[in-house]
């Protein structure tokens, strides 16, 4: 026997060993009990390693005598079973990542170093795939069998103790397992909470939510996108739907933006449900993450709510997976294992034959474009009951003065919407003080000294930060460069805005709410509290602020500046903008005033903001991906891009010369294989280190996949390919 052995190292391959000599094994254990999911030690060159069997085998390619023989083995059943084992496969391959890197960096920190799992496992049984497909009246003639299959069929999973306790012998469990009718599962031997599900009454629902539960089908692989504006109830529906899964003993995994995950998120599962919710976020510690990770695994947990990482989450018994704000940037890793959360969930639930749930009021083009044709089922709620639809004015500022960016007309609606004492929210995606800080004398500009870029002032902290890499350096008070005391700033962040407005409106609080002002901890619970209890005020803030909170006595939202998103290189930059815009909107409003939103722009007659004007994000959408169609841009075609960073920029250009001759000798250009590059980045230097990118697309995104796995192959054996960092983001989202 040979085992398949994946390694926690950076390298893209596999390792074949022996199983461990007899007499090193733990007590139990006998070379006949491998299962892949098991972790294992083995000697790698002088150190030892830990690893994990992926696979087993009669024969290995490698001489018999060359192979070692594993040390240890850590776990006595698989850490990771079956189905999601082979996710983490099948992820690794399509993404082009190395499989041990891949499983190892996303468990939790103690179980890459070897740490046993808390065992709170026992037998128990519940109905295979088969047995669930068994008409009423089978098994007529073995009435006990009929019997437990009903118990099953009512209960989920339920213990051996407890079905011999009702009166079945193990012959009944063992006839049903042979016929493969049930099917053995080792779950939590915890007692089930006894209390009602339900901790709080759910809400009669509205005639699209109630026929979007429906067709959510709980039996089968369901991918179904509820695309409804902000206000129109989707939390409502996600609710519903997973008390359905829980009634039948199955667990929900529900996956938020990394910004989402709030206590409000929590709090509102928290009031529907009793039972075991357990959320995975970056504030536990790592016995914390552990803990919640063995109870997911062993079914004692039965919604897990995390972000992106979370879609690895082991479960007893899946149910349903939720994705809320499908469309968020923050599911995709953008770095190590570069894996898009979304599809991995989409293609977990698809292995698992369980519904997913992808939500949004501003979907993403590629999921929009799988409801086109047919692969998702699309579900749309449009009722915001009470509230309505806020109303849009759009502010010209070609040849207005500013006031720190803001136009006449928004300055009086702020005032009029505050004069009847409501709150207002101004939406400003840049931190800091100004981007810019320069020398009225001689011209100086603050650059960063590790980055071709600009450095950002940030007033409140004395300091200028780049915010590429966050070198940083004391305010200076003379020019650097000519000694001059005209120093001045161009351009606005969030603390120059705040200042502003503060002038503007003395007396008024106006609450900040970005990365600096929300770091410390908790300081974004407290921003939240006081917005609920001050009225009127002004809540001034860059993207954090525009996902997923609901303030209901904000009636107006203005929009600063979104024209840098109209022109941007990246093919992407517009269905962002036009994102961030729909959901700053969809603060405005909420709650019994009625809503207004300014949108002020150089551009007022751009089809995008013409389009958003009218409410209209579905037309908009459908434009663009009209237009990614004759670009041949995704969803269309399927990007693969190499970035290579090194100190010299000869270096990267070289490498990615060499990567693009190799990869033109496996794909040849053709009409469905396309190459652009090498290029310099967008940024051409950071941290000090140039980078350059090939970008590389493809039509079929099997023969695509397929490719990149030789190339990677092969570049691995290039030289030059550790002179340089280089990696491969498949189905990149940033561009550069
Ligand atoms: P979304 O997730 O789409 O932004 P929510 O589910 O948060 O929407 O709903 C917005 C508000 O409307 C919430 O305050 C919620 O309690 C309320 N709501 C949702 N569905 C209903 C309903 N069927 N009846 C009454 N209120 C509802
Ligand atoms: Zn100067
Ligand atoms: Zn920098």
């Amino acid at each position: 026997m040979i085992l398949t052995v994946a390694l926690a190292t950076p390298l893209r391959r596999l390792f074949d060993y022996l199983p461990p000599e007899k007499q090193m094994l733990a007590d139990n254990t006998t070379a006949t009990e491998f299962v892949p999911g098991m972790r294992v030690k083995v000697p790698f060159g002088a150190r030892t390693v830990t690893g994990m069997v992926v696979g087993i085998k009669d024969s290995s390619d490698q001489p018999g005598h060359k192979l070692k023989a594993v040390q240890a083995v850590i776990d006595k059943s698989p850490l990771v079973s079956g189905p999601l084992l082979e996710l983490y496969l099948w992820a690794a391959g399509y993404y082009q990542h190395p499989v041990g890197d891949a499983l190892f960096s996303s468990l939790p920190s103690l179980l890459r170093k070897g740490e046993t799992v808390p065992d709170f496992m026992t037998e128990h049984w519940k109905l295979s795939s088969k047995g669930l497909g068994l008409g009423e009246c089978s098994l007529q003639r073995a009435k006990k069998q009929q019997a437990l299959v009903q118990l099953l069929r009512n209960r989920g999973a339920v213990s051996t103790g407890e079905i011999i306790s009702l009166g079945f012998s193990r012959p009944i469990l063992h006839n049903l397992a042979d016929k493969e009718l049930i099917e053995r599962v080792m779950l939590a031997s915890g007692e089930k909470d006894p209390s009602p599900l339900l901790a709080s009454p759910p809400l009669a629902l509205r005639g699209e939510q109630q026929h979007a539960v429906d067709n959510i089908r709980l039996d089968e692989f369901c991918p179904t996108v509820l695309f409804g504006d902000t206000g129109t109830g989707k939390t409502e529906v996600y609710l519903q739907a997973i008390a359905k899964v829980l009634q039948s003993g199955r667990q929900a995994l529900v996956l938020v933006p990394e910004i989402n995950l709030t206590p409000q998120t929590l709090k509102r599962f928290r009031q529907r449900f009793n039972c075991s919710i357990k959320a995975l976020h970056s504030g536990l510690t790592d016995r914390e993450r552990l803990q919640a990770w063995a109870e997911a695994r062993a079914g004692l947990a039965s919604i897990i709510i995390g972000t992106r990482s979370a879609v690895f989450t082991p479960m007893a018994n899946p149910g349903i997976i939720i994705l809320d704000e499908e469309h968020d940037p923050s599911f995709k890793q953008q770095e190590g294992f570069r894996y898009s959360a979304r599809d991995v969930a989409v293609m977990r639930a698809s292995r698992a034959g369980i519904p997913v749930v992808l939500g949004s009021a501003t979907p993403s083009l590629e999921t929009l474009n799988n409801c086109h044709h047919g692969r998702y089922q699309l579900l749309q709620l449009k009722d915001r009951g009470q509230s309505h639809q806020p109303a849009w004015q759009l502010v010209d500022l070609k040849g207005t003065e500013l006031k720190a960016g803001l136009a006449a007309p928004s300055i009086e609606a702020i005032k009029r919407h505050l004069s009847h004492n409501n709150q207002v929210l101004i939406f400003l995606n840049r931190r800091g003080y100004a981007p810019i800080m320069l020398c009225h004398d001689c011209g100086w500009q603050a650059q960063c000294r590790q980055c071709t870029a600009k450095l950002t002032a940030h007033l409140h902290s004395h300091k200028l930060i780049c915010h590429h890499c966050e070198w940083q350096q004391p305010l200076p008070h003379l020019c650097p460069q000519c000694g001059s005391n005209k120093l001045q700033f161009s351009g606005q962040g969030t603390e120059r805005c705040e200042e502003t407005l503060k002038d503007l409106f003395p007396g008024t609080t106006v609450i900040r709410i970005d990365r600096d002002s929300t770091r410390q901890k908790g300081a974004m619970e407290r921003a939240i509290t006081d917005i609920k209890t001050r009225k009127p005020c002004i809540l001034l803030g860059t993207q954090m602020l525009a996902k997923g909170h609901h303030f209901p006595d904000v009636s107006l939202a203005v929009l600063l500046d979104v024209d840098g998103g109209l022109f941007s290189t990246d093919f992407r930059a517009i269905e962002r903008t036009a994102q961030m815009i729909v959901q700053v909107a969809g603060r405005a409003g909420r709650g019994e005033a009625a809503g207004e939103v300014y949108l002020q722009s150089h551009y007022c007659d751009h089809p995008l903001i013409t389009n958003l004007l009218r409410g209209d994000y579905r037309q908009f959408a459908g434009n663009i991906l009209q237009e990614r169609k004759l670009y041949q841009l995704p969803p269309y075609t399927h990007l693969a891009l190499f970035r290579a960073d090194a100190l010299e920029p000869r270096q990267c250009e070289q490498f990615l010369q060499r990567v693009r001759l190799l990869a033109e000798g496996l794909m040849p250009p053709s009409e469905g294989v396309g190459y652009l590059g090498p290029l310099p980045g967008t940024i051409e230097k950071r941290r000090n280190q140039y980078r350059y990118t090939l970008l590389i697309n493809g039509v079929n995104r099997r023969q695509l996949a397929q490719g990149l796995t030789q190339l990677c192959t092969a570049i691995e054996e290039e030289p030059a390919s550790r002179q340089v960092k280089w990696s491969l983001d498949v189905d990149p989202m940033e561009m550069s």
